[in-house]
């Protein structure tokens, strides 16, 4: 009954009654699905002296270890290490159950079968992207589908969409979340959807047609491609007047790139497009959205679903839960997932907010909500440039500071060695597109301002370029995802792309110890949880 309360008022209820619901929901969860079916748990749990019963409140969550990305990582001793993380149903435990035996009874057993078939059985799966990594399986059931497609259902439903809009998929087609995630959640909202693929599968040219033929209201994808995308709409004097949203997703969305994106909408014929971010991540097999609210105030916050998943903010270093409205990394606990399962999920994702259970003040409704920027482990880049101003440089920070910047279209920061020799120095440079016909050494010496203000470093040479050349440096249409700051430094070992993120959440990037960076004990290194 709770259950279903907890489901069908899940944007209704007030924070303790949300509590007390989750409480009972989790600790029905871990006794009859995951501790009987998860190695990995069934495990932890013997060897940390629980139970299901051990949980009487929300607060006993604290009592099971975190799961972070490196649990999940393969090792020569552990060379299937994720496969411990899917449920494994035992038909033994399940046909000794009353439930199974009533059900047996009353609807044969064929019909039972079926129903754990559908509860259990792997028949779908997304992987995170890492370049480095293995990319890392996320397995869903039939019974994880339902409820993709019904998380997908209430993104909708919060973004204000409607049945006769038509939407148009530009997130990369690939076994990653988001795509798939717009596709269920689409289907099961019932309004028209076409999947570009991105600018892989049809470049921007493919989509620019695409958005011509279809005259869609809402534009889904990445910020950085949609950008180029509108940006080119623009130079060849397209118009594209149904614009209502433009949904962003699978980066961190700043608010310099939000007022550029509706400027661009404007300049196309659509003053009124809202532009509402949205916030995902494989282990979760869901994502969460915005409200649309006023332009130029903050936005609400994301959205999420209590009866779905348990949300924690905690501290990065000690690992304590940190009270509501209180920045930190988000930890995530699923309460209805089957297939790969895994508890108290470290994000690495930093929330600079922090988690509200206040109403909405634009919508209204009573739920979980993620306030602010999110950081997402994927972008926390900690890379040294001590060699250039012997200092420590945030590349989150800097990302922020550049699509915040007036007059700059796309950029790209590229890491280099003065000449090419590893042996020597450092450099920064700055490619920049200008947009409205701004001076170049006024914007010069603006950039450099806004560098000195917000950072402890300035770039080397700024290097001006058309939107085409930009295009072409950040990869658009070739990289799964555009390069916005590249380390082209050739290191003792390969160079390799600093942005090698993704629209899921991947494990950090510091170098390994006695390779181009950081020596041992160096506290340098600097990452945007150590910011605060
Ligand atoms: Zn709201």
């Amino acid at each position: 009954m709770k259950e279903t309360l907890l489901r069908t008022r899940w944007q209704r209820l007030p924070e303790k009654t949300i509590r007390q619901f989750q409480a009972e929901k989790l600790r029905r969860y871990l006794g009859q699905v995951v501790l009987p079916f998860s190695a990995n748990y069934r495990e932890m749990f013997a060897r940390s002296g629980l139970s299901a019963d051990s949980f009487r409140t929300l607060q006993d969550l604290e009592r099971i270890p975190f799961t972070s990305k490196a649990d999940l990582v393969n090792t020569p001793e552990h060379p299937q290490r994720v496969r411990d993380f899917i449920l494994v149903p035992d038909q033994q435990v399940l046909a000794r159950r009353p439930s199974t035996i009533l059900r047996a009874l009353l609807k044969g057993r064929e019909n039972v079968k079926a129903g754990f078939e559908k509860e259990f059985r792997p028949i779908f799966m997304t992987s995170t992207t890492g370049r480095s990594a293995d990319p890392i399986p996320f397995l869903y059931s039939q019974h994880d589908l339902t409820n993709l497609a019904s998380a997908g259902q209430r993104i909708m439903e919060i973004a204000g969409a409607q049945r006769e809009f038509r939407l148009l998929n530009m997130f990369p087609y690939a076994p990653h979340l988001a795509f798939w995630f717009v596709h269920y959640a689409s289907t099961a909202f019932g309004l028209f959807c076409v999947g570009t693929g991105g600018g892989r599968v049809m470049g921007t040219d493919g989509n620019l047609r695409m958005i011509q033929k279809l005259k869609p209201d809402v534009l889904i994808g990445m910020p950085t491609f949609i950008y180029h995308v509108l940006q080119q709409a623009v130079e060849a004097g397209l118009r594209c007047e149904n614009l209502r949203r433009l949904v962003l997703g699978g980066e961190k969305v700043a608010e310099g790139m939000r007022r550029k994106l509706r400027n661009l909408a404007h300049k196309l014929g659509s003053p009124d497009a809202t532009v509402i971010a949205t916030y995902g991540f494989t282990e979760a097999k869901m994502a969460w959205g915005e409200c649309p609210g006023p332009p130029d105030e903050t936005p609400g916050g994301y959205h999420l679903y209590p009866d779905l998943g348990l949300y924690e903010v905690i501290d990065s270093k000690t690992g304590a839960v940190l009270p509501s409205g209180e920045p930190g990394e988000l930890v995530f606990t699923p309460l209805e997932a089957r297939g790969s399962v895994v508890l108290r999920y470290r994000t690495g994702d930093y929330i600079d907010g922090g988690l509200f259970y206040d109403p909405c003040p634009y919508c209204g409704r009573t739920l979980p909500r993620l306030v602010g920027k999110i950081s997402r482990s994927s972008e926390v880049k900690s890379m040294q440039l001590d060699k250039i101003k012997g200092t420590l440089v945030d590349f989150n920070q800097l990302e922020h500071v550049l699509d915040d910047a007036p007059n700059v279209g796309a950029w790209q920061l590229e890491l280099r060695k003065h000449n090419d020799d590893p042996l020597d120095l450092d450099e920064l440079i700055l490619h920049v597109h200008k947009v409205n016909d701004v001076n170049e050494e006024r914007l010069c010496r603006e950039l450099n301002n806004r560098f000195s203000e917000r950072t402890e470093i300035r770039p080397n040479r700024i290097v001006f370029h058309n939107a085409e050349e930009l295009r072409r440096l950040q990869g658009v249409g070739i990289q799964l995802k555009e390069q916005k700051i590249i380390d082209n430094r050739p290191a003792k070992s390969a160079p390799q792309a600093a942005n090698r993120s993704d629209a899921s959440s991947e494990s950090d990037h510091k170098p390994a110890p006695g390779t181009d960076a950081s020596p041992a004990g160096n506290d340098r290194v600097l990452t945007e949880t150590d910011v605060t």
